[in-house]
């Protein structure tokens, strides 16, 4: 992030100290915080719409506080864009969004305990079933509250976790089927490694036997999907998939290269950001942080960044990844600490000073720090580390549309 540029000259704050005041929240007494740009969010979503094959509902997945991003306002924006379904893992973060407004549908990806399947009813929500032990479950409390439960069935077609094997679901379809009180609004799968193009297409022909077999009349009004932000290479227009399910592309981080959407211009939505605390001058051989893992070759000044584990920046990205001030970048050296990580500011100018914006995901000029490639020097994926921005790290909205 730039710095912000003097007041006016009349002394009226300029137009970027107000757009931080009002739309980000006051950045000024943060230590560390994520912007989240809700209008990219948006873009990105049509963008990824646009290049679907037609016709394609969009599943928008807003697990884990959406991926980081926080659920209420995430979502609040992807319903005012238009989303098909929200899909989440558990009934916790299906309460959140059906507390916020009724009538959008949810799915939950994950298996319910029995102790929650009343939750369903409750808050009207599409369970995901998985296996023969949930459908008798669901039909008793169906038929005591004298309301239809809606799922989605889940065939596992190669990822060897949810759903019930490809070879043996025909039983749980028949029995499904078989439920008055059980309506089946969806078929999905799920792949175990999209970047295999030969195994991704064994498990849509393995979940295409098991759809093929459905009677005609269920097929009709089914919800089948299975892709998600890395698998949609082979997608194929005229299929039976007439979903998707979009989680991290959405967020603006392409998860693979070869993927269809790679070509596509998605903007990062999140970017972090934290305060420069201490420089300080230090002597050659001096050993840097825990571990002394870095040794500076000769007299240094070494940034001290407000940030560290703790709030967002990866433990093994010490002596790997980058920091950018002013536009520059800046290597962070010694293993990263909880509270703390250090820069090395060599060859900074003379003149930067505590307190500065220090960026460790997102722009400064046209310098740019991808979320990705921090995953990447962290030894982790980028789903992981949205999941690892704590609580301790507000997020400030910027929610302007064009
Ligand atoms: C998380 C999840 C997705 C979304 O995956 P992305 O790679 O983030 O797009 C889709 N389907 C299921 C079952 C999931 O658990």
């Amino acid at each position: 992030m730039p710095q912000d540029p003097q007041n006016s000259k009349n002394g009226d704050p300029t137009q970027e100290q107000l757009d931080r005041r009002l739309l980000k929240g006051n950045i000024d007494t943060m230590r560390s915080w994520a912007e989240i740009d809700l209008a990219a969010l948006e873009r990105n979503l049509n963008l990824i719409r646009s290049a679907l094959p037609q016709p394609m509902k969009y599943v928008s997945v807003v697990k884990a506080d959406a991926y980081g991003h926080g659920i209420l306002p995430t979502a609040a924006r992807l319903m005012q864009s238009g989303v098909d379904l929200f899909a989440v893992a558990n009934i916790k973060e299906a309460a959140e969004i059906r507390e916020m407004a009724s009538g959008w549908p949810i799915l939950v990806l994950g298996p319910l305990l029995e102790e929650e399947d009343s939750a369903l009813l409750e808050y009207d929500l599409i369970a995901t079933l998985s296996s023969a032990s949930e459908l008798p479950r669901f039909a008793a409390l169906a038929q005591k509250r004298k309301q239809k439960i809606k799922i989605h069935l889940k065939i596992d077609s190669g990822m060897g976790r949810l759903g019930a094997w490809w070879e043996e679901a025909g039983e749980l379809i028949a029995q499904t089927l078989a439920t008055q009180e059980i309506e089946l609004c969806g078929l999905l799968t799920h792949f175990a490694d999209p970047s295999d193009l030969a195994f991704t297409d064994l498990q849509r022909s393995r979940f295409q036997k098991i759809h093929d077999a459905l009677p005609a009349v269920t097929r009709e009004n089914l919800m089948v999907h299975a892709d998600n932000s890395s698998s949609l290479l082979n997608l194929q227009k005229d299929s039976i998939f007439n979903a998707v399910r979009i989680g991290l592309l959405q967020f603006g981080v392409s998860p693979q290269k070869e993927s269809l959407f790679s070509q596509l211009q998605v903007e990062p939505v999140l970017s972090f950001h934290s305060k420069l605390a201490i420089i300080k001058k230090l002597p050659a051989q001096t050993t840097l942080s825990y571990g002394r893992q870095h040794q500076l070759q000769r007299s240094t000044n070494i940034g001290i960044i407000s940030a560290g584990y703790g709030d967002a920046i990866p433990l093994h990205c010490g002596n790997r990844a980058d920091a950018l001030i002013r536009g520059n970048r800046y290597p962070i050296v010694g293993r990263v600490t909880m509270d703390q990580t250090l820069v090395d500011l060599t060859d900074a100018p003379d003149n930067l000073e505590v307190g500065e914006t220090v960026t460790l995901i997102g722009k400064q000029g046209d310098q740019e720090i991808l979320l990705t490639k921090l995953a990447e020097d962290a030894d982790t994926i980028p789903w992981e580390l949205l999941c690892s921005i704590t609580k301790r790290v507000p997020r400030v909205y910027t929610t302007n549309r064009e």
